[in-house]
């Protein structure tokens, strides 16, 4: 359908959260030797989690303009919006860290002065994409934000992320905004265990996650996974193997997805979208047109349960090129761009090569 409308929420604010590697570590051993190891070889690691990586985005977009597509930004979010998932024990340590530098976590989460600002305003862009989605003001939205959330537990901050923006959002639509049955789908190369934990015991959000398998970071994420309590049967894992690409993860969202959203009916649906599964960056082996028609897959579940209330936060995703690209592909199906047909890796190039050669073995007669 061409014509459609999508906010993309984005706030320089962001660009704040900038870590420095050389920051005195949490002591261990690893740590020392890691840095030994690093210093010897003359190379310096920085920070993949970067403010060039939205920044990188935002240029894209802006160079590569799409119809329908219109910028936004919004307010950060409250401490009451943030405790509906985080403890205030937690945000209490999290907001007592702001305007310093500090590791948080032995796996990779660090916060430069400005990071606390950032983080919020990530959140608080998360909840404006959600209300511009359910007020109608457009057919969908997209929170081009970071730090990325979906590793954020109630308790801590994990894998980059310090506070769990796509969560955020879903309980503030379950508080604020009427909606009762929420789904999350969750793309993004690695499991989204935060996500996972805030809602393993809630009927009320159908959790849905693609990601390369245990023991991938961060290690969860296991078929048997399915939720407890009044919960059970509401968390949906599909670990998938390194090398899968747009043909399989087709699969999983039309024979998996597709039958789930239809039994459990969303009146709202949010995807925590992370570009790393994409063929360029760390891991799997996703194209554009792969992205573009889990994208359709989608947005058809929207139109079908929901009036199209649709609205993606973005995770990971760490080759710029990729992230950028793969961020406009998106955008392109949602504003009703075309949706191609999607085949095994190599598969097109062999049938273009095919087309170009066969005339001169055949005969004209
Ligand atoms: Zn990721």
């Amino acid at each position: 359908m061409a014509g459609r409308t999508v906010n993309v929420f984005y706030d320089e604010v962001m660009l704040g959260h900038n870590p420095e590697v050389d920051l005195p570590y949490l002591p261990s051993r690893v740590e020392k030797r890691v840095r030994h190891i690093l210093d010897g070889l003359d190379f310096k690691w920085s920070y993949p989690e970067h403010p060039g990586r939205v920044s990188a985005i935002k240029t894209y977009l802006d160079e590569h303009p799409i119809p329908g597509v219109h910028f936004r930004t919004g307010p950060k979010a409250s401490y009451k919006q943030l405790a509906r998932v985080h403890t205030s024990a937690y945000l209490d340590y999290l907001f007592s860290l702001a305007g310093k530098r500090a590791w948080l976590d032995s796996d990779t989460t660090a916060v430069s002065p400005d990071s606390i600002d950032a983080a919020v305003m990530a959140a608080g862009l998360a909840i404006a994409a959600v209300e511009s989605v359910v007020n109608g003001k457009a057919g969908s939205a997209f929170a081009l934000v970071r730090p990325p959330g979906h590793h954020a537990e109630p308790v801590r901050a994990r894998g980059f992320c310090l506070i769990n923006n796509v969560a955020v959002a879903a309980a503030h639509a379950h508080a604020k905004l009427g909606c009762e049955r929420i789904l999350i789908i969750d793309w993004d190369a690695h499991h989204g265990n935060g996500t996972q934990d805030i809602f393993w015991a809630d009927p009320s959000v159908l959790f849905f996650d693609t990601h390369c398998a245990a023991p991938f970071y961060p290690g969860s994420g296991d078929l048997e996974e399915v939720g407890a309590g009044l919960g059970e049967g509401y968390t949906i894992n599909v670990p998938m193997a390194e090398s899968s690409g747009d043909v399989a993860f087709e699969k999983a969202f039309r024979d998996i997805l597709i039958p789930a959203a239809d039994q459990f009916k969303p009146d709202l649906i949010l995807v925590s979208a992370g570009f790393d599964p994409h063929r360029n960056d760390l891991a799997m082996n996703l194209t554009y047109d792969g992205f573009k028609a889990i994208t359709a897959i989608v947005q058809g579940i929207a139109d079908k349960h929901c009036k199209g209330k649709l609205a993606f936060v973005l995770e990971g995703g760490y080759n710029l090129t990729s992230l950028s690209r793969g961020v406009h592909s998106v955008l392109e199906v949602l504003t009703g761009g075309k949706v191609p047909k999607v085949s095994e890796i190599g598969i097109k190039e062999v049938e273009s090569a095919a087309e170009f050669h066969l005339s001169a073995f055949t005969d004209d007669e």
